[in-house]
């Protein structure tokens, strides 16, 4: 079962006070996905920053995402629809799992893949992953659903990632496209010569 974590697309990070033009560009691709992994049944998770004064990352980024202010919801283009696979997790530093339920609850709905989308590739994306490795979860990063702020190497951040934490780093065309290719090899009679193997598999 995959999990899509989509990291702090909050007001304040794609309009407000943190907010960087990679963000807004995000809008589509992220817009797809989640489409896409509502179709397929997968677990949605809101991993949101929801400060509360005195957090320690407030001192290097000033105030933001502040729990319970407009600047801390999702925004409007990728509204959440809570549910038993729609999950809304707040959390008060970088990482989707530090100190917070997700692990428990994900393990509870059967998940051993997680597919991270949002911001940032360098910080909450990276911290997150780092949560997701310890957890035991495979970890899968489309790249054109995560962005970094304005001025750092996007790419350097994405082979952190792979390197460090064994992230399979692809595409949202990737992600959809392993759809068709499903439904292409269920159209397919028994003893066709149709090599969907490749296509299917996770890569390292
Ligand atoms: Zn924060």
């Amino acid at each position: 079962m995959k999990a899509l974590v989509i990291v702090d697309m909050l007001e304040d990070f794609v309009h407000g006070a943190l907010a960087s033009p990679g963000a807004r560009a995000l809008l589509p691709s992220l817009r797809e996905l989640l489409d896409h992994a509502r179709r397929e049944g997968w677990v949605r998770v809101f991993a949101n920053d929801a400060h509360e004064t005195g957090d320690p990352e407030l001192a290097i980024w000033g105030e933001h995402a502040m729990a319970g202010t407009p600047g801390a919801q999702v925004v409007s283009e990728l509204a959440p629809a809570p549910g038993p696979l729609e999950l809304i997790v707040p959390k008060r530093a970088y990482g989707a799992f530090d100190r917070t339920d997700l692990a428990d609850r994900l393990r509870e709905l059967g998940v051993d893949e997680v597919v991270f989308a949002g911001q940032h590739t360098h910080i909450c994306i990276r911290h997150s992953a780092y949560g997701a490795l310890i957890h035991g979860y495979r970890i899968t990063v489309p790249h054109d659903a995560v962005c970094a702020f304005e001025g750092i190497d996007e790419e350097e951040a994405l082979e952190y990632l792979r390197a460090v934490y064994g992230a399979c780093v692809t595409s949202v065309g990737e992600l959809l496209g392993h759809r068709v290719a499903e439904l292409a090899a269920a159209a397919t009679p028994l003893g066709a010569d149709y090599d969907s193997g490749d296509v299917l598999e996770h890569e390292p």
